[in-house]
């Protein structure tokens, strides 16, 4: 399978978070030939966001997604602030003209050891801003992220899982996936069959580290660990996927510390083997 070229790469701005602004990740992805961007809201609303899509615009790239919307869990109830925040990012998502707005669900309330309560409550919070975002036209993605979070990021641990609450949710919703967080699952390659064209809604890449220093910061660029991004590229394009390959890399030792632009062509390199 030939490797990923540059103008099909997205970068998610949390891959530059401590060198770049927003209006500088657009202007850097421009110069770099990288296709499409992925901002994080933080970035966004530093930018503001009708400066964002305009920029965005001028400068021909694609939106693979805006991060994030979710975190439902954070008051222990599904609360009228916390509704109205995922339908605010909806309204951000469709302005930038996103491909869909991932949502890291949330983990355990604080105070909680009941994981089943807040999983009901992750459900009710989606059924909710789908609702919303259904009206908007904007896909809304659940990001299954990597059990060792399920205590205080998201309870939404497998694809398995994310895709039987797309299944009781219905149309309009469907998963990311983060090579990151579903490459060691046994049944990632049925599970992104079952997924299908139409559920598949964004692809992050990085890599896992052996060993990992720390369970949040230390994500490897592409090739600097053992994750078989090209295998898992394969069956997810074999789906029909033909969405941006989004680089997103959460590194405060390593790849925050170098020079953005130094980043940005190392990314389009390993990304080649991808
Ligand atoms: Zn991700």
């Amino acid at each position: 399978m030939a490797g990923v070229d540059a103008s099909r790469l997205s970068l998610n701005t949390a891959t530059v978070r401590e060198q770049w602004s927003l209006a500088e990740c657009i202007e850097g992805c421009a110069r770099h030939g990288i296709g499409a961007v992925s901002p994080w809201r933080d970035k966004l609303h530093e930018m503001g966001t009708t400066a964002a899509a305009r920029a965005i615009r001028d400068a021909g790239l694609g939106v693979s997604g805006l991060c994030r919307g979710g975190w439902y869990t954070e008051d222990g109830s599904l609360t009228q602030k916390v509704k109205d925040d995922n339908r605010r990012a909806v309204d951000e998502a469709a302005e930038i003209g996103a491909a869909c707005l991932v949502m890291v669900v949330g983990g355990l309330p604080k105070g909680s050891k009941d994981l089943p309560a807040a999983q009901a409550l992750v459900e009710e919070g989606l059924a909710d801003t789908l609702d919303y975002a259904r009206t908007v036209g904007v896909p809304v993605a659940i990001e299954p992220l990597h059990p060792m979070y399920a205590g205080d990021r998201a309870c939404v641990s497998t694809t398995r899982q994310a895709l039987d609450i797309c299944d009781r949710l219905g149309d309009g919703i469907g998963v990311a996936l983060d090579v990151y967080h579903v490459w060691w699952d046994f049944d990632l390659a049925k599970q992104i069959e079952r997924a299908g064209r139409e559920r598949l809604l964004a692809f992050h890449i990085c890599d896992w580290l052996v060993p990992t220093k720390d369970l949040l910061l230390d994500r490897g660029m592409m090739g600097d660990g053992v994750i078989d991004i090209a295998h898992v590229r394969g069956l997810v394009e074999a789906q029909g996927f033909d969405g941006y390959v989004e680089v997103e890399i959460f590194s405060g030792d390593n790849w925050w510390t170098r020079d953005a632009d130094e980043v940005l062509a190392t990314m389009i390199d390993r990304a080649k083997d991808c």
